[in-house]
């Protein structure tokens, strides 16, 4: 059982580290592989040519990913030096040469700061990549550097640095009272908190690929939301429908996010009038506004992101569907697999079935049957069985016209056919959240 996630280094300290955090976090959950038990050789890593540790960490976990097909996660760290600008930083591994080299140089490049002026801290990026998504956590440790080495323990500069509210250096504490504090263990914690937010089974039981959904409550109110959401003169059940999902326990973010979705699927006015609503019926319910936030990773591969987002949901009609989309605009295949797979879809907040769930309302109820029915294939792809389906999609009925309502049921019987024709012929298919 758990979540086993090869990790992107050579590094057999860091490598121990993450086992003996993972150990005291999620015993029996959270597992962490060297890359040689998986590949049967060391991995031969990649160039770190990024400039942040975020850079490094997701070239280092997109590279393992290729080669082993299974969730990987890389860890990029550096020690930041507030005196020094915060160098050595991401090139505290090659700040002077060895690991003894680097930390006679950082303090000799300190000799004349004194003890009140050495404050550092250590940052830990992890980047966690799967067949869906690529994600960056942090994990931070501010302290001092010492005026000279002390202790045995440890590895790089754990000799010169002094943690908040500790007397010891890394070296001179034992390795669990450095794993229980240390920037490595912050980032562990932050990236177990994103695995079991995910809600899905830590690991698919080998040969299914359905009934491994846990559906959150809230979530009929979702396709309420966002079916409303999409027509003008629905303002009232848009209103009612918010209410409603927040006293349902929906998550404000969640909703802000279901809601900030709709650009891509039914324009900015739409996108702006949801959430101008989503924002007043929080303010009179007392709730906290909680905006969507910008994706971690930036600019920097969207697109490659988007791209593998898009071949997770398509499957074996990734490659036709972008062919159709570049032949009527370069820059249309461009705007979906950057903008809507690679940021939209990628973004926290709500998982990918129910952003497909969140897209098959609003395409239903605007009448984008196409569309619709694609994302409807999608919904049975990421492991909703047909019969969660149905009861899903019977909450767009009120919403619906009879004529647009007898259109789902053809299109949704439509979506199932062909799904099992897809799954027949594509063997392996991971399950997907
Ligand atoms: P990288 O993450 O492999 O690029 O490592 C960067 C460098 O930071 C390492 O070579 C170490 O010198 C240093 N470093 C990273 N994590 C730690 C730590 O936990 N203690 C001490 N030094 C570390």
């Amino acid at each position: 059982m758990g979540w086993h996630l090869v990790v992107a280094t050579n590094n057999r300290h860091k490598l121990v580290e993450l086992q003996e955090i993972a150990q005291a976090l999620a015993p029996d959950q959270l597992h962490f592989l060297p890359p040689e038990t998986v590949l049967g050789t060391p991995w031969a890593s990649v160039e770190e040519s990024g400039t942040t540790l975020e850079e490094n960490a997701y070239l280092k976990a997109v590279a393992l990913f290729e080669r082993v097909g299974q969730p990987v996660v890389a860890d990029d760290s550096g020690l930041e030096v507030e005196a020094l600008g915060g160098r050595p930083g991401v090139d505290s591994a090659h700040f002077a040469g060895s690991d003894a080299e680097n930390r006679r140089a950082l303090l000799d490049l300190l000799r004349d700061v004194p003890p009140e002026r050495r404050r550092a801290r250590f940052r830990t990026v992890l980047c966690y990549r799967d067949w869906l998504r690529t994600v960056c956590v942090e994990g931070i440790v501010t302290g001092w550097i010492a005026l000279e080495e002390r202790g045995e323990h440890g590895f790089g500069y754990d000799s010169l640095f002094i943690p908040d509210g500790e007397e010891l250096t890394f070296a001179e504490m034992e390795p669990s009272q450095k794993n229980r504090i240390s920037h490595r263990f912050r980032a562990v914690a932050a990236l177990l908190k994103f695995l079991q937010r995910l809600e899905i089974e830590p690991e698919p039981t080998p040969g299914t690929s359905v009934g491994l959904v846990r559906l959150p409550p809230w979530l009929p109110w979702l396709l309420r939301v966002c079916g409303a959401a999409v027509r003008s003169d629905h303002a009232e059940q848009l209103g009612l429908a918010v209410e409603g999902a927040l006293r349902a326990g929906m998550p404000v973010r969640a909703l802000a996010e279901g809601l900030l979705q709709l650009w891509p699927f039914a324009g900015f006015p739409a996108a702006i009038e949801a959430l101008q609503c989503a924002h007043s019926v929080c303010r009179r319910l007392g709730l906290a506004w909680q905006p969507p936030e910008r994706l971690v990773q930036d600019d920097f591969g969207r697109r490659e992101h988007g791209e593998s987002l898009f071949v997770s949901v398509y499957r074996g009609q990734a490659e036709r569907v972008r062919e159709r989309l570049r032949e009527l605009s370069p820059v249309l295949e461009d705007a979906v697999l950057r903008g809507a797979y690679g940021e939209t879809l990628s973004r926290e907040g709500l998982t990918l079935l129910e952003r497909e769930l969140a897209a098959v309302a609003m395409l239903v109820v605007g009448g984008w049957w196409r569309q619709a029915q694609s994302h409807l294939r999608a919904l049975l792809n990421q492991g909703i069985t047909p019969e969660q389906g149905e009861e899903l999609l019977l909450v767009l009925r009120p919403l619906c016209s009879a004529r647009q309502w007898e259109r789902l049921q053809e299109e949704w019987q439509q979506a199932k056919l062909q799904y099992e024709r897809e799954d027949a012929s594509t063997p392996g298919v991971v399950s997907l959240t």
